[in-house]
């Protein structure tokens, strides 16, 4: 190693790593770093504890280093450090799609594995179009997504996706994607708990767009059963209904990205569950294996799967996959995962602590700059006002970084704080959670 080499990794430089969705010069300015975790806690550098309020990225469901999940990944990785699934398969990846599969709502029984919510969401995309292709209706190439809604990072995902911001440099580069708008309306639905009352009809915005492009050029229509990235959307009651009525009388398929909204964040194993609406694929990460290791999946109704098997038996059914699909340690992690949730109970876990929860975000009520709260099982939101003339998320980052200081980390996006902690979490959590954020509300201006 060359002493420049090693000069630089003893300064511990922070310069080299050019940071995802973050304020790169900001962060390193005053770096927020943590180097382990455990339960419902970070541990900094200096040995501070820090309560966990989003589940890392909305990802850990069962708590962090889960000594089942650890244990089966570290065996996992001295027996079968990595396996191919194309055109091999190694026995685990099998039985983990069959675990899904059998968790998974109606006929959606067949898995198709990625590594990452954004590789899930592209996937679902193009098996929709090529579904159709396969059936011979290869003109319904058009992709309908929402305004507000995030489907990670993808050409396909940002391009279905409706955050301005992330749109802009790239948003135009998949041609043939709409959107229908978003459902967050504070003059008819601040302070709503659980689904909002009014919005159903907002549905009936996909019978315009089928209007305009004419429904049968388009192949799927893309949601997330409650937005989770754009500061926690709950569905307005029936919505979710109304939009698969629609696709069913157009032939569209309904994809839900339940990236996360999956294993437990409702208070069901899925969101589909939760709202009785049953899509005709899904998208899954994050809590599919507790974060442990990257790994994603389309899950996809059996009528989709079968559509591709009609070329000859020697030839590949879809020409698309990832080197790491199905990775071993993905599929350890997942399958302890699985076994987790069941023997802990954390679905209902979450279904029973969700109504506390409720009332503790909605006692912040009437704090400085408050003009909304919203929530849906184990997700929830502050909206605070934007500072005049400031950026708009100058005060929800103030707050941001007042919370972290004080020992709760939690997630900002434009004006809103979002809390979606482990499902493992305890009254005292959620209490000591918006304690800190009511503290925080009164400190920051
Ligand atoms: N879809 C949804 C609904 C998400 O919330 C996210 C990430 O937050 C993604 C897709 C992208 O997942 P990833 O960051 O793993 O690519």
């Amino acid at each position: 190693m060359s002493s420049s080499t090693l000069a630089h990794m003893e300064t511990n430089d922070l310069d080299a790593f050019f940071m995802p969705f973050t304020a790169n010069r900001q962060f390193k300015k005053d770096p927020r770093l943590v180097v382990g975790a455990e339960g419902m806690y970070f541990r900094t550098p200096d040995g501070r504890q820090v309560i966990d309020a989003s589940a890392g990225l909305w990802c850990v469901n069962a708590g962090h280093c889960h000594p089942k999940i650890v244990e089966a990944v570290q065996k996992q990785v001295a027996e079968l450090d990595f396996g191919p699934t194309f055109q091999m398969g190694h026995p685990k990846a099998f039985e983990l799609a069959s675990r899904i599969g059998a968790l998974a709502p109606g006929d959606l029984d067949t898995v198709f594995f990625a590594n990452s919510g954004s590789e899930a969401v592209d996937t679902a995309l193009k098996i929709a179009i090529a579904y159709h292709r396969a059936r011979g209706d290869g003109q319904r190439y058009r992709l309908i997504g929402r305004e507000r809604g995030y489907h990670g990072v993808g050409f396909g995902g940002t391009a279905v996706g409706g955050i301005k911001n992330n749109r802009k440099a790239w948003g135009h580069m998949l041609v043939g994607v709409d959107h229908i708008r978003h459902t967050h309306d504070l003059s008819q639905m601040a302070f709503s708990r659980g689904l909002p009352e009014w919005g159903a009809h907002l549905a009936d915005d996909l019978e315009r767009l089928c209007e305009l492009h004419d429904p049968s050029t388009i192949a799927a229509c893309i949601v997330e059963p409650v937005a989770g990235s754009t500061g926690v959307l709950p569905p307005p009651k029936g919505y979710l209904k109304r939009l698969r009525e629609i696709c069913d009388r157009h032939g569209i398929l309904l994809i839900f990205d339940e990236v996360i909204t999956g294993f437990g964040r409702t208070g069901t194993a899925f969101a589909s569950e939760t709202f009785g609406v049953v899509p005709d694929m899904m998208t899954l990460a994050k809590g599919m294996t507790n974060a442990t290791v990257p790994s994603s999946a389309v899950v996809m109704r059996r009528g989709i799967y079968d559509a591709f098997m009609n070329g000859p038996e020697w030839m590949i059914d879809l020409a698309h996959g990832y080197t790491y699909s199905a990775h071993p340690l993905a599929v350890a992690a997942g399958l302890a995962t699985m076994d987790v949730y069941q023997e802990e109970g954390l679905f209902q876990r979450a279904a029973d602590l969700a109504p506390y929860f409720e009332d503790a975000i909605h006692s912040l009520k009437g704090l400085p700059n408050v003009i909304d709260i919203r929530n849906f099982g184990m997700m929830a939101a502050v909206e605070v006002s934007p500072r005049e003339g400031a950026h708009p998320t100058a005060r929800s980052y103030d707050l941001f970084l007042d919370c972290w200081q004080n020992g709760v980390y939690t997630r900002f996006a434009g004006e809103t704080l979002a809390f979606s902690p482990p499902l493992i979490a305890d009254r005292g959590h959620v209490d000591r959670i918006f304690e800190t954020v009511a503290a925080a509300l009164k400190r920051v201006a």
